[in-house]
């Protein structure tokens, strides 16, 4: 004894079972299920229209603008930063070099003055020769110094963090990505009439020259039936009940 049908008011037993809406149908309200699947198909045609339109109208120079112009900024005000830490380093090179460059002129005038005033009282002893002879070699190695040694300068490689200018796609958008599946496994099918075929989350179920051949998930036959009844041409719908009955809806 078949089920009645689930629709509301329908006094008609079912002929079958739908797995996913679970509900039992009769025959009308089956291809009314039916018609209402093929109605969703369109309904899904023109979103994907419209969402290909949409993609369509993107301006992508407008999105990347507002990042490009922090970019930017940000490069502006490193370039300013440089600059400043530039200027700073300079004037104190100067003032360093100059205050170390200023140290032997110093000597140097001291020096001459000494000599000349050797010169006009043309009074030297042993040791205004010795002491001066000291002190111009001592002035002479301060500047060789100077010019062998240079400035000492310690100039560290610029750091820059990159993540702060590194743009991360969200993990949202990475695991968002649909795939279309591949193939799972091929069926050879013989029958140059063409064959049908149904489905639910458990078997497969083929017609093939007058036999009906159940399949599980694995597609791995585990059931064949000899069919004396005429050509199939499509199969809407099938359920395996409690009973562990077949009930196919059949097109001949
Ligand atoms: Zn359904
Ligand atoms: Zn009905």
């Amino acid at each position: 004894m078949s089920l009645p049908c689930s629709i509301e008011k329908c006094k008609q037993s079912s002929d079958v079972f739908c797995n996913t809406c679970k509900k039992n149908l009769c025959r009308e309200h089956l291809k009314e299920h039916d018609d209402w699947l093929n109605s969703e198909v369109n309904h899904l045609v023109e979103e994907m229209k419209s969402v290909s339109n949409r993609y369509m109208t993107i301006d992508r120079n407008k999105l990347i603008n507002d990042f490009r112009q922090k970019l930017d900024k940000w490069r502006d005000d490193s370039y300013k930063k440089i600059d400043l830490i530039y200027e700073e380093k300079r004037k104190e090179l100067e003032q360093d070099w100059t205050k170390r460059v200023a140290k032997p002129r110093k000597g140097i005038d001291l020096m001459q003055s000494k000599l000349n005033g050797l010169i006009r009282k043309k009074k030297a002893t042993h040791e205004d020769i010795s002491q001066s002879t000291t002190a111009i070699r001592y002035i002479d190695q301060k500047i060789k110094d100077i010019e062998q040694k240079g400035i000492q300068m310690n100039i560290p490689t610029l750091f820059i963090d990159n993540n702060l200018t590194y743009i991360k796609e969200s993990k949202i958008e990475e695991t968002d990505e649909f795939q279309l599946l591949s193939s799972y496994r091929s069926i050879d099918c013989s029958a140059q009439s063409g064959v049908a075929f149904a489905a639910n989350n458990e078997n497969l179920l083929i017609y093939e020259n007058d036999y009906l051949n159940l399949l599980n998930r694995d597609l791995v036959p585990i059931q064949q039936i000899q069919w004396r009844y005429g050509h199939i041409y499509d199969m809407s719908c099938y359920s395996i009940d409690s009973t562990r009955k077949m009930v196919v809806l059949y097109m001949l």
